[in-house]
């Protein structure tokens, strides 16, 4: 039977890892969201959960599978395709659930809660070292990462994944956010960039 899985890494960008008050991890932190939580930006107002405390935005780049991986493949032989996507958390939900050590499946797997641009064609390792991702909240740039500053990179989340759960055609893979996460508003205005370009927008609803 085929499924699609969403697999996300957390605390990847040790600037992130830090404001958050973590330990910088030794091996890649693994979740993943349930299918309904994936929504393509389209310039819509996409809605949220309300009174269940902050969501968090987390710009990432996410990965997509083209195959069935088997271990050792390398990342270009599995991934075509890239796209931008926002992780988004109900932070105060997370506390309360860390402080208990429940999995963190309702503060992450909610509805609408793994959002991601149209897909686009690979750039390989050079192109994304030279350019910058950023999150831009009413025209006011809050995110920006480039993929220098992760501790583990394509590869390297691609083989944990494999090793631990298997990957298949069409998994994704959201790769982790550099620091400045912080609340969304109600009616904000939200856009995605690769270097100078829009990959995507949307409106908090
Ligand atoms: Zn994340």
């Amino acid at each position: 039977m085929k499924t699609m899985n969403i697999y996300c890494i957390g605390r990847n960008y040790a600037n992130h890892a830090r404001e958050l008050g973590n330990a910088v991890p030794d091996q890649p932190i693994l979740f993943s969201k349930p299918s309904p939580a994936l929504v393509e930006t389209n310039g819509q107002v996409i809605s949220l959960p309300k009174d269940q405390g902050e969501i968090h935005h987390e710009i990432e780049i996410v990965l997509k599978i083209d195959k069935d991986v088997k271990e050792g493949d390398k990342v270009s032989d599995v991934v075509s395709k890239m796209a931008l996507g926002v992780d988004l958390t109900l932070r105060d939900v997370q506390s309360v659930l860390k402080e208990q050590g429940h999995p963190w499946l309702r503060a992450k797997g909610f509805k609408n809660s793994a959002i991601v641009t149209p897909f686009w064609p690979c750039e390989g390792k050079e192109v994304c070292e030279k350019t910058d991702f950023s999150f831009v909240i009413n025209s006011e740039t809050i995110q920006k990462g480039n993929i220098q500053e992760m501790m583990f990179d394509f590869q390297a989340i691609i083989d944990e994944c494999v090793n631990c759960f298997g990957l298949g055609e069409g998994d994704l893979i959201y790769t982790g956010t550099p620091e400045g996460v912080g609340p969304l508003q109600s009616g904000d205005q939200c856009q995605l960039y690769w270097g100078k370009e829009e990959k995507g927008r949307f409106v908090v609803g």
